[in-house]
Parts: C-alpha cells; sequence; structure tokens
C-alpha cells in the first residue's frame, strides 16, 4: 500500500492518495500522478458478469490503494445506487454495428455524475476520523456540466462547502437552473463576467495564491480543493466505466476477452478520455482512443502538429462543455506519454502561461498518435450528426456526443474492431439544439423543447430536469473575474 501521487512537474513531494484529493492541485500548480499507474495489471476475465460496483471496488483498490476495502465499498455503495436511472449505472447500446455507452443516468443527467457522486465520499474518508483536520471548501470552475453535478454531490456533506463559478450567459437554460435552484447550507453558485477559461485560469490562480491559502486556513481552518478533473479523485472513477463497458461487450458475446475495442470520446478538459488511457496501462485492450472536439479544435491542432496554442478565438458552440481553449489533463497524459519527464511537463506548461504556446518533441508526439486520434466537428456538423444518428438508429443524442458521432461516421472501420462511442449528456439537458436539428418545433423555453422532444421520439424527459421549470432561483450574483478571491473569502466565512 505505497502508492504515492506527486506532481507531474516535479517529484519531490509525495503524498498518500488521500492527501492527493484533499489537496487536488499539486503545490507548483501540477497535477497529481503515480508512477505506479500500470505496475501491474487486471484480470479482466475475473470482471466479466460482475455488477458495476463490483468492478469499480477491483480499480478503485488499484489505484487508490491507502483506502481500505470498506472504505472504498461504502463510497462505492452510496455513489452507484438508487439515484441512477439504470442498474447496469454506465449501460452499454447498441447503435447501428457500433455502440453506445451512456454515462448520463445520474442524478444530474450528464456524465460528471460518475465522478462526482464518489469524490464527496473519497473526501469524507480523508481525514482518518481527525477532527482537527478542518473543513474543505471546494471550488470549481464550470462550462456547464462539472457545476451542478458537484453540486449534487457535495451538497450538505459534512466539513465540507462548495463553491462553483460559471461564465455568464455561456451556459444553456437547463444548465444555469440546474446550478442556481441548488439547495444545501454548504453551496455558493457565482455567474462571472467571461468565458470558461477565464473563470478556470482564475481558480486555478486562487488554489496557488499562497497568501489566501495561508488566510484562510487560519481564519476560518478552511483548506481549498477542487472537483475539477484535475483532481485526481475525479478522474480514477472515471476508469471503471472503460472496463465496465469492455465487460458488457463480453458478455453480449460481441467479443472475446483479450480483443481489442476502439473507443470514441467526447472531449474538454481531457479527463474523460485520459479514464481510458488509465484502463488501458490497467491492461485493458484499448484498440484506439479517439478525441472527439468541437470548433474549439484545440486539442486537435496539438495532437496533428505537435504545437499546443491556446491563442486563438474562444467560440461558444451548441457544445458548451467542451469549449475549452486549456485542456488541463493533457498534461497528465504528457506525463505519462514522456515516461515521467517532468522536466518537460514543467517547460511546457511555463510556455503555455509565459507565451500561450507551447511544443513538443516529433518523438513523443509520434509516440501519442499511436494511442490517441482526433477529428472534431463545427456546429452544422453536430446537427447534421443529431439528425443523422436519429435517422439511422432512432436514437437521439446531444451536441456533445454529437461530435464523436459525427467521427464514427467519418472514420474508417477497423475490420473486426467494435467502436464505443461514449454519451456524455442527455439529449434533454439542451433540449432546443436538439430539437432544431431534429426539426422540431423550438419556440418558446427549453421546456417547452423539452416536451415537444419527448413527445416527437417516444422518450421521457429526466424527472430532474423536467421538475426545474418555475423553480425558485437561490442564487443570481455576477461578478467580475477579479472579485473571485474576494468571493471565496465571504464563502469560506460562512462555512
Ligand atoms: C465535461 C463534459 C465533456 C468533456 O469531458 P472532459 O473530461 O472535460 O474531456 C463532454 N461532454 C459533456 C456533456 C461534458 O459535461
Amino acid at each position: 500500500m505505497t502508492t504515492t501521487f506527486h506532481s507531474t512537474r516535479g517529484t519531490n513531494t509525495a503524498l498518500s492518495g488521500k492527501m492527493a484529493i484533499r489537496q487536488g492541485l499539486a503545490d507548483d500548480g501540477g497535477l497529481f500522478v503515480t508512477d505506479d499507474l500500470g505496475k501491474s495489471r487486471l484480470d479482466i476475465s475475473s470482471l466479466v458478469g460482475k455488477s458495476y460496483q463490483a468492478t469499480a471496488l477491483t480499480v478503485l483498490t488499484e489505484l487508490l490503494p491507502d483506502f481500505t476495502q470498506n472504505e472504498l465499498s461504502d463510497c462505492i455503495a452510496a455513489a452507484y445506487g438508487e439515484q441512477w436511472l439504470d442498474p447496469s449505472i454506465t449501460p452499454l447500446k447498441p447503435l447501428g454495428s457500433d455502440y453506445i455507452l451512456e454515462l448520463f443516468n445520474g442524478p444530474t443527467s450528464a456524465f460528471k455524475d460518475v465522478a462526482l457522486q464518489i469524490l464527496p465520499r473519497f473526501m469524507a474518508c480523508t481525514t482518518d476520523g481527525n477532527v482537527d483536520a478542518g473543513k474543505v471548501m471546494v471550488l470549481t470552475a464550470t462550462s456547464g456540466d462539472t457545476g451542478k453535478a458537484a453540486l449534487a454531490g457535495f451538497a450538505d456533506t459534512p466539513g465540507t462547502g462548495i463553491t462553483v463559478f460559471y461564465p455568464e450567459g455561456k451556459v444553456s437554460e437547463v444548465q444555469r437552473l440546474q446550478m442556481t435552484t441548488q439547495a444545501g447550507s454548504n453551496v455558493q453558485v457565482c455567474a462571472v463576467r467571461g468565458n470558461f477559461d477565464d473563470a478556470q485560469s482564475a481558480v486555478k490562480d486562487i488554489f496557488g495564491n499562497t497568501d489566501l491559502n495561508i488566510e484562510l486556513n487560519d481564519r476560518d481552518n478552511v483548506a481549498l480543493s477542487s472537483a475539477n478533473s484535475i483532481n485526481v479523485g475525479r478522474l480514477v472513477p472515471q476508469v471503471v466505466y472503460y472496463f465496465s463497458a469492455y465487460c458488457q461487450l463480453v458478455e453480449r458475446g460481441a467479443i472475446s476477452v483479450g480483443a481489442p475495442v476502439e473507443f470514441v470520446v467526447p472531449t474538454g478538459n481531457f479527463g474523460d478520455i485520459l479514464a481510458g488511457y488509465y484502463a488501458k496501462r490497467l491492461g485493458l485492450p484499448v484498440g484506439r482512443l479517439t478525441v472527439a472536439s468541437d470548433r474549439n479544435n484545440v486539442l486537435f491542432h496539438f495532437l496533428t502538429s505537435g504545437t499546443y496554442n491556446r491563442q486563438r478565438p474562444f467560440h461558444q458552440t451548441t457544445s458548451p462543455s467542451m469549449d475549452i481553449l486549456v485542456s488541463s489533463n493533457l498534461e497528465r497524459m504528457l506525463y505519462y506519454m514522456s515516461d515521467g519527464d517532468a522536466r518537460l511537463v514543467q517547460m511546457c506548461m511555463n510556455d503555455l502561461k509565459d507565451w500561450g504556446t507551447f511544443e513538443i518533441p516529433p518523438a513523443l508526439l509520434a509516440r501519442i498518435r499511436k494511442v490517441f486520434a482526433c477529428g472534431w466537428a463545427d456546429e452544422s456538423q453536430v446537427s447534421q450528426a443529431i439528425t443523422d444518428c436519429w435517422k439511422a438508429n432512432h436514437y437521439v443524442i446531444d451536441p456533445h456526443t454529437a461530435c464523436g458521432y459525427y467521427l464514427l461516421e467519418q472514420m474508417p472501420r477497423e475490420a473486426g474492431m467494435p467502436r464505443i462511442l461514449l454519451s456524455t449528456a442527455s439529449p434533454y439537458k439542451f433540449p432546443r439544439v436538439v430539437g432544431k436539428a431534429l426539426d422540431l418545433d423550438v419556440s418558446g423555453g427549453d421546456f417547452d423543447c423539452m416536451d415537444r422532444l419527448a413527445e416527437a421520439t417516444g422518450t421521457t424527459t429526466p424527472a430532474n430536469l423536467r421538475k426545474l421549470e418555475g423553480a425558485d432561483e437561490r442564487f443570481t450574483d455576477v461578478i467580475d473575474v477579479r472579485d473571485m478571491p474576494d468571493y471565496v473569502r465571504r464563502a469560506s466565512a460562512r462555512l
């Protein structure tokens, strides 16, 4: 049980998994990684036929060995219970000659529930019963979905508070209402003037602001932490569904254990797809991981040229959770693909901060491209993909998933290799965009659009979304980016 985590930018301080989760981000601004990843491989045939919860126990034991079996079992039971609409948690369904992995059947109808239902439970284990451990304030910048999923996970969790910042006017009506109506005595939600990257950068600056951190610690006994996918506790639960998807394919008789499978992953902060890479390192036969982007195609540019350049126009698209210029988890991928070259990662990240761009050596790019493919869809292609998927399969997808579906349509199929598209949100979170693509009447509000979508497709609006109509909005603050530290001070004082 000696696995230790350290920063992607240096190897000096070693922390347990619990401490890495509690702290969120390393002191030098890097992300927590462990060099033990993939030292042992999971026996996949032993997972076939197991429940999601049992698979989760095996995978998480490997990734977080400092948690006891009882702790992990309790976290898993509480996180993946009745709040999910499907007993298999992440059901795999056929989609033409491909498959779709539904990750959106949790309490907020977004794939982020998979991680954020369990992260608060992990966090609660990190004090190890120490009553003086103090409180944790989780700070999150959200492009739409993380915010609500984090609020739902952390609301009224003892010893924690949560503050969510979202870019004003850049999330859907449903997404905004999901957040501003959140119940709980320990939650704060605030709109910020700017885009998601502005908010995310400001949150990272707050984490790195030593004076502020000391002030909150001394005054309120509060430590800041993160629920963004930079937190390793947010990342590791996502590894589970890659194993679950694979086993479901085996159980259907589509493959036998050992056969490779491709995954197509709608990508923003690179957390979801990175979890697929972790699964590969743990021995899952992953044939190829395809990064699907929207018009904010900074990752496509990086993976085809080796140059990451955030200095480009920011496009507000119909897939807001993928509207990202700085894809944080790429840093972990660079760390692992360069065999743990923390100096290289440090240099890249310094260049990104100072110049808005960095470049990796061609040999490293070549290695990365053996594992990761990429592509992107503009908004008309997204809309067309929603239409095509409905026409071909009578299956409704949301605009994020549609970026991946578009690539499925474009990519040559490798003979005999099954392809799994990860579906990251319920189409009912974006009823106007989806309705428009399906040629439905989209006059009126989002809730009218939901009702028409349900009627036209014979599907059901998730109850958690339908009940938002007319609900009381508790949070209406709008602030400038520069006022975020003060907002955090006040939220911390109230904890
Ligand atoms: C967050 C999100 C994504 C992107 O996931 P990353 O882990 O940030 O790459 C894609 N689709 C939806 C609906 C999301 O909420």
